[in-house]
């Protein structure tokens, strides 16, 4: 188990910088255009990167995103169902009335509570949805850093508010399309999608 060179006592989450190959604690590294940097290789990075033998972030390719939403779509899918089949069966002990209601809110309600949660808690925590990770791309703020929470939550919110008018859905997703390849969503929580080979 590798330990963190400053804090031997850490064994957990430990990360390589990026530079060094060192092992070090979330603690003893900052993120810099989304790769791990400890604090000795801090300067030498912060040079390299302005003088641009770094090169930056690759934004994702249109295609990556619209198959991780396909394969998140898909999984989620994958989950309803069955609460809908066991809808199905449930909707027999309620009148014609209560089943529409009923039937209303889940359908609308749950899909938008699910992908919401499911979209916030992976963000946070990798900054991959599955559909992301098989792809091979990532979301970071504009600096290339991780997400702080709040962005996690716009960013979810206002994909998946949008959707519930199906226009609003559509045309957020087309702006993939755009020159800068920024959605609505992208815009709201101040995100950015990229290549993401690690
Ligand atoms: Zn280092
Ligand atoms: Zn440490």
């Amino acid at each position: 188990m590798p330990a963190c060179r400053n804090h031997p006592e850490v064994v957990e989450h430990i990360v390589d910088c990026s530079r060094c190959g060192g092992a070090f604690c979330p603690d003893c590294v900052i993120t810099l255009q989304g790769r791990p940097v400890c604090a000795g290789c801090k300067g030498e990075q912060v040079k390299d990167i302005t003088s641009g033998a770094v090169e930056g972030l690759e934004p994702a390719g249109r295609g990556a995103r619209l198959g991780a939403a396909i394969i998140d779509t898909l999984l989620l899918m994958a989950v309803l169902i069955p609460v809908y089949m066991a809808m199905g069966i449930g909707s027999a002990f309620f009148d014609k009335e209560q089943q529409t209601t009923w039937f209303h809110v889940i359908t609308n309600v749950l899909p938008l509570i699910l992908y919401t949660f499911y979209e916030v808690e992976l963000l946070k925590r990798r900054g991959q949805t599955v559909g992301k990770m098989a792809l091979k791309i990532a979301v970071l703020d504009p600096a290339g850093a991780p997400l702080a929470t709040a962005a996690c939550w716009k960013r979810a919110l206002t994909r998946n508010l949008l959707s519930i008018t199906q226009i609003g859905g559509l045309i957020d997703a087309l702006m993939v399309f755009t020159k800068d390849r920024l959605t609505i969503h992208d815009r709201v929580a101040k995100t950015q999608v990229v290549v993401w080979k690690r």
